[in-house]
């Protein structure tokens, strides 16, 4: 039998452009793509669940999961710890399935250079107005925690040229398709592809 490993898709972008909607939403339609649940240290939010969500864990044994190189990738994110579990990802991937992070930017440039072979997608912002106003419609915040959060996004925005793919989200609908439609180009993929048959032929010669 011709073993292919699945591909690893990585969604990120910057803070409340809308990663965990896509993804959810991604995740609605019927797909064959396997999702990783990550670990944090942030408390459970009311109608999360444990293993589902999110595996909650304290920050001792979220730091011995560090020690242990047991985390893909991890990062500090408004004072709490999130990180994707190795394990899941590889075994997944080695059974020829394909699994898909979410997971914000400093994670997604340690992703890059720990596995390049990795397709990155950039969700990103209609413009940086919307951004704003997604921001403010959210509550409480003050105006100098605002414009903080607006100089983070513009930060993380300069941080597209890790990418190999950019998605706005205008629209949670047309965001979804364009992922689904990379997932299906990406199984194009000549060098894919082409692997494929050259291993065939190898074994129908030997
Ligand atoms: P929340 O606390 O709202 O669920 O997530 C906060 C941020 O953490 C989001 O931007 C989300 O994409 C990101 N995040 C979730 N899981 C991971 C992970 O495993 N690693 C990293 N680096 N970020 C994550």
């Amino acid at each position: 039998m011709i073993e292919q490993k699945g591909i690893l898709f990585i969604l990120s972008g910057p803070s409340g452009v809308g990663k965990g909607t896509v993804r959810k939403a991604l995740f609605e339609k019927d797909t064959a793509l396997q999702y990783s649940i990550s670990m944090t240290t942030r408390p459970i939010r009311p109608g999360e669940k444990e293993s589902v969500d999110y595996f909650y864990r304290s920050k001792e044994e979220f730091e011995s999961m560090i020690e242990k190189n047991q985390l893909l990738e991890h990062a500090e994110y408004v004072g709490n710890y999130y990180g994707t579990p190795r394990h899941y990802v590889e075994e997944t991937l080695d059974q020829g399935k394909d699994v898909f992070l979410e997971i914000e930017v400093q994670g997604a440039l340690q992703v890059k250079e720990n596995f390049p072979e990795g397709v990155f997608i950039f969700l990103s912002p209609p413009s940086l107005d919307e951004l704003k106003n997604r921001i403010i419609s959210r509550g409480t915040e003050t105006e100098s925690l605002v414009m903080n959060r607006l100089k983070a996004a513009k930060d993380e925005i300069e941080l597209m040229d890790a990418y190999d793919y950019v998605v706005v989200n205008d629209q949670v609908d047309h965001a979804v398709d364009k992922v689904q439609a990379i997932v299906k180009s990406e199984h194009c993929k000549r060098e894919r592809v082409a692997s494929q048959y050259k291993k065939l032929l190898e074994v129908s010669q030997s």
